[in-house]
This record gives C-alpha cells, structure tokens and sequence, in this order.
C-alpha cells in the first residue's frame, strides 16, 4: 500500500526498528495511494482559469455518480464539520426545531451545532455502539409538528457503527421532514444511493472514504432538496450554500476552493469509477468481515451491536489495556490505530480500513496485534 509520512516522523533515533514505513490504520485521515499523491503534487493552476474550471465541473459531476444523485454536491473548503455546520445553518428556518440522533461522539456533534447556533433541539439518544431504532424516530416526528428537520449519522465512527440509513429516510418521507445524514466515513465504503433512498441532505469530508487529505467538504443535495436552502434564516456567511449552488454551474466556488485537494478527490472518484461501485462497496465488506473475525479469533470483542465496514472498534481481552497496545502497535510496527473516545478511552481499540486497503493490508493489522 502507498501511503507515507516521512519515516523519520516515526522512528525512535538511535534505535533499530523493523519497519521502514508508517502505516494508518486509523479512521480517519486514512492512508494516501500514491495515485493521489501524483494527483496532488501538480503544480496547481488559478481557480480563476477555464483549466480549472472543467476539472472542478468533472469532480462535481464525479461526485454526484458517488452519491447517485440527480441533484447537486457541493464543494466547500473545510474539514468534514464545516459540511454539517453548512447544512444546520441553510436548513434549519427561525421557530424550527431540529431531531439530532445521537449513538456517540459525532452525532452528539450535531447537537453542539445546533446549541452554538441557538437551534432548539431534541435528540433520540441510545447508548454507544447500538443503531437508533428508526420506530422512536417516528414516533417523535409524530408527536412534535415543531420538527422539520433530522440530523442523523451513517457510520458513527467512534463506535463503528452502521445506522439504518434507508429506514430513516424512509420515516423522515413519509412524514415530509428533511433528513441529513453524516456520511463522512460510510460513503465511498457503504452503498447510499441518495435519491432512491429519499435522503435529503449528505455530508462527507475528503479525508475519509475519499482517500485524499483532509481539508474538503462535500454538501450533497438531492434534486427534491435544492430549495431547502432557500428563505429566511440565522446568519450564514461562509456557509451560505446558496453563494455555492450559484457559482457551481461556471464551474467556480464562492470562496478560493481548496484547489489541489480538488485534484485529489477527482483521482479518488476516478479510482473508484475504475473499479465500479458496487466493487468498492463489496471489498469494503469483505475486509470489515475478515478484522472483525479476525480480532475476534484472538479474543477481542466487537464493541458494535450494527458493525460498519469503514471501521472496527474492539475491546481487549480482560486483563489488555487498550491504550498499552496502540502505543505498542506503533512504536513496535510503525502501526497507527486509534483508540476509544470520551468514556471508551483506554477501554477500546479502532481499527480503520475504509479507502484503498486490500485483504494484505488487513494481514499486517491483524498478525501485528496478535
Ligand atoms: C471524521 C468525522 C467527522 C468530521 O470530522 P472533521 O475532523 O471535521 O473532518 C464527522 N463525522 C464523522 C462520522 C466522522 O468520522
């Protein structure tokens, strides 16, 4: 696998070590292929420029084929927060309430948006690790008119767990609210086929199931949802999503757009086009199923009662303290995984395996923690 932070950055001076590359294996920033690399080592041109213009048309175009969506994707010059910032600001219209589904660190995010922004809310919440049953879902929505939007995670990445994205959406069309969805770390990983699923609203970053470094990310609007962003609300200035929507057909961005991660993103889609969908999407599940029997045969516990294909969370076997091997995986194999977050740390080990990974990698993650 091409990855590569300079080695140096890793290697303890003056002792022998036994590998001569660092490997991610963390869920997220993943590792970079070297087709990537290339991509983003091109002298970048102006944004300003016809040259750049059509690439910035391809990669948006290239986008929408990911998302499988009629409607449009917008790019926007952030980490992936900075998208689910956008999408609380454009959608959420004054008197409106939000539903935020919280099952760990990055739907509790969603939350801590809305309260910086004096956005009443109510959250469906469960504990760490388990899907959110989508029948509370609508039995909230049915009770309070005041709901018009929910904001809700693919692949809750501090648990690596997989929420039922279709059952929400289909909950959320019945009863005419806007869903969003976080899927910074479940598209280009799991299927999420926007608009056969009635999702409304999609947000990524690009540091993720898009191979590239962190620094873009996406709003994905599906064709029904176009005017979602329109009429009254808070201030939105950098946010605003409708500078975007307006400047995307010339091919432009409001703002200076993060020129050379475009570059990387659109090597990504194109690697991802090379191999088809449905490929990308079946070896993701080929390599979720061989960490998560593998880690289990050598006594780890799967930490998630709904598992996703991006990453992995596992407990120790008793007596292991997780935090102890994290830190023997990478000063011994020049591995990094992550560990648990909030009341999980120390207590959990995350495996990522979202991107360009293949069955050999999965070898190296696995024989090193064994
Ligand atoms: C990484 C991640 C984010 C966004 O994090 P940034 O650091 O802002 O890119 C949001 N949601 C999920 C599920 C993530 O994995």
């Amino acid at each position: 696998m091409p990855v590569t932070p300079p080695v140096s950055a890793t290697q303890t001076s003056g002792t022998a070590t036994t590998f001569t590359r660092p490997r991610l294996f963390t869920p997220g920033p993943v590792e970079i292929p070297a087709r990537i690399l290339r991509a983003l080592s091109q002298i970048p041109p102006h944004h300003r420029t016809d040259v750049f213009r059509e690439v910035y048309k391809r990669v948006s175009e290239d986008l929408r084929w990911l998302h499988q969506t009629q409607g449009e994707v917008l790019m926007l010059a952030a980490s992936g927060s900075g998208a689910m910032e956008a999408s609380v600001v454009n959608l959420m219209a004054p008197g409106k309430k939000a539903l935020c589904l919280v099952g760990g660190k990055f739907g509790e995010r969603w939350g801590s948006i809305c309260k910086a922004y004096a956005i009443p809310f109510e959250t469906i919440e469960v504990p760490w690790g388990h899907a959110i049953p989508v029948a509370e879902v609508e039995k909230k929505l049915d009770a309070d008119p005041a709901v018009s939007t929910v904001f809700g995670t693919h692949s809750e990445t501090s648990t690596a767990t997989l929420h039922d994205a279709q059952g929400l959406a289909r909950a959320t069309r019945a009863r005419k609210r806007v869903l969003v969805l976080d899927a910074i770390t479940s598209l280009g990983v799991h299927a999420l086929p926007q608009d056969e699923w009635g999702v409304d609203v999609v947000v990524t970053g690009s540091q993720k199931g898009l191979m590239s470094p962190p620094g873009i990310a996406t709003v994905s609007l599906a064709p029904w949802a176009l005017e979602a962003i329109e009429g009254e609300r808070g201030p939105r200035f950098y946010w605003d999503l409708r500078k975007a929507r307006k400047n995307l057909p010339m091919g432009e961005s409001a703002f200076t757009p993060a020129v050379s991660l475009v570059y990387a993103v659109g090597e990504a889609l194109a690697m991802m086009k090379e191999e088809g969908l449905a490929s990308v999407h079946a070896r993701h599940r080929r390599l979720g199923a061989a960490v998560r029997a593998g880690a289990q045969a050598i006594g780890w516990t799967l930490f998630s009662k709904s598992p996703a294909d991006s990453v992995t969370a596992l407990e120790p076997p008793s007596g292991v303290d997780a935090s102890a091997v994290v830190k023997r995986l990478r000063e011994t194999h020049g591995i990094t995984v992550a560990g648990g977050q909030d009341h999980t740390k120390g207590k959990m080990l995350r495996i990522g395996h979202m991107g360009a990974y293949d069955l050999s990698d999965i070898y190296v993650v696995l024989g090193a923690l064994e």
